[in-house]
């Protein structure tokens, strides 16, 4: 009895009996690549399966596929390169991808960034299904991929299935230095992480100025801003401490980000040339920002802690993702015609932004 014979096999059959392409490659290790239709075991997408299947799901309207060779190939691309990215980004790139790919130009009619199908979600008959087992896939990084800093700083191990509990200890110990390096730069990029105490003199961020914090005894609201100091409620700090004292901060923010996010997303869907819905100001975790499908447009309220110019590098980036839902090339592209500087105003962001807390 095996796991080949009694699970593997008759999964696969199954499979074959719906239709699906059946590759067994036995209970093996694979040698050689060419049997799992790839050229090397680095390749983890079926170049000519991929290929066959893009070109025949996108045709004109008299049923003419479309799609050239080079747009094919730079299709994979932007599926299989993702250097510089975290998982989690990669990941989220390729899921967008799915729902929405596009090429320069349909040389046949000629229409410009044609949307092409990487899955027919309409007609799923029309979509080719390959089983194969033992799907070796060697990865250059692929220590390194499962053990990850996670953004909270912690050290996280996700080894694959089938290492034994002694061989996940003596990878972690190989990698060592490699942990040391990654965590002591996590440090030196959250260090600046902010730790609060409410108390009178502390100081809090707002539009990229920093003002002195004062608690006084009475006022009309929970939290102003005025004559240059936010002024908290004394009672707030005394009764709800430190989470109610936070809370006001967040609301103050969100109140006064929604009017100016809204008139900074006016002002730049027209120069990204895309209409934006609703806009709102919420904690929205670790992001800075999202853009939801129907155009509506998602800040964190941290995003008022920032600059002007970053304000405004945020909206911009999320305006652009109505027209590229990825970060490929073309996205970029769009973010520097209306802002030719965004490098400056991204990094910044990097580095700087774990500053923007209370
Ligand atoms: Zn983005």
């Amino acid at each position: 009895m095996s796991e080949y014979t009694e699970v593997e096999r008759p999964f696969l059959d199954q499979l074959a009996q719906q239709g699906w392409t059946v590759i067994d490659q036995g209970s093996g290790i694979p040698q050689q690549a060419g049997p799992s239709l790839r050229s090397h075991f680095r390749e983890w997408l079926l170049p000519g399966v991929f290929d066959d299947a893009v070109r025949r799901l996108n045709r004109t309207n008299d049923g003419q596929p479309w799609l050239t060779d080079a747009q094919l190939d730079e299709l994979r691309q932007q599926l299989t390169r993702h250097s510089n990215r975290s998982l989690l980004e990669a990941n989220e790139s390729v899921q967008a991808l799915l729902f929405k790919a596009q090429v320069g130009t349909n040389e046949l009619t000629g229409e410009s960034d044609p949307v092409v199908r990487l899955i027919d979600f309409h007609h799923p008959e029309n979509n080719r299904f390959h089983a194969i087992n033992q799907f070796r896939v060697d990865t250059p990084g692929c220590v390194k991929a499962f053990i990850v800093i996670e953004r909270d700083g912690v050290v996280t191990v996700r080894p694959p299935a089938r290492m034994t509990p002694e061989q996940i200890d003596q990878t972690v110990l190989s990698k060592r230095m490699w942990i040391y390096r990654s965590l002591a730069e996590w440090r030196e990029l959250n260090g600046s992480r902010v730790n609060r105490e409410w108390v009178s003199g502390e100081t809090f961020m707002y539009l990229g100025s920093s003002y002195r914090l004062e608690l006084v005894a009475e006022q009309d609201e929970p939290l102003k801003l005025k004559d240059g100091r936010f002024c908290l409620l004394k009672g707030i700090v005394n009764g709800a401490g430190t989470d109610g004292a936070s809370k006001a901060f967040a609301a103050f923010y969100a109140a006064k980000g929604q009017p100016r996010l809204a008139r900074r997303v006016a002002y730049f869907a027209p120069k990204v040339g895309v209409a934006a819905g609703r806009v709102e100001v919420k904690d929205l975790g670790y992001r800075w920002a999202s853009c939801l499908k129907g155009g509506d447009l998602h800040f964190h309220w941290k995003c008022l802690m920032a600059p002007l110019t970053i304000i405004d590098y945020v909206v911009v980036h999320e305006l652009c993702h109505l027209r590229h839902r990825d970060h490929s090339n073309a996205f970029w592209n769009e973010v520097d015609k209306v802002l030719p500087d965004y490098q400056r105003r991204k990094e910044w962001l990097r580095v700087r932004g774990v500053e923007l807390d209370i």
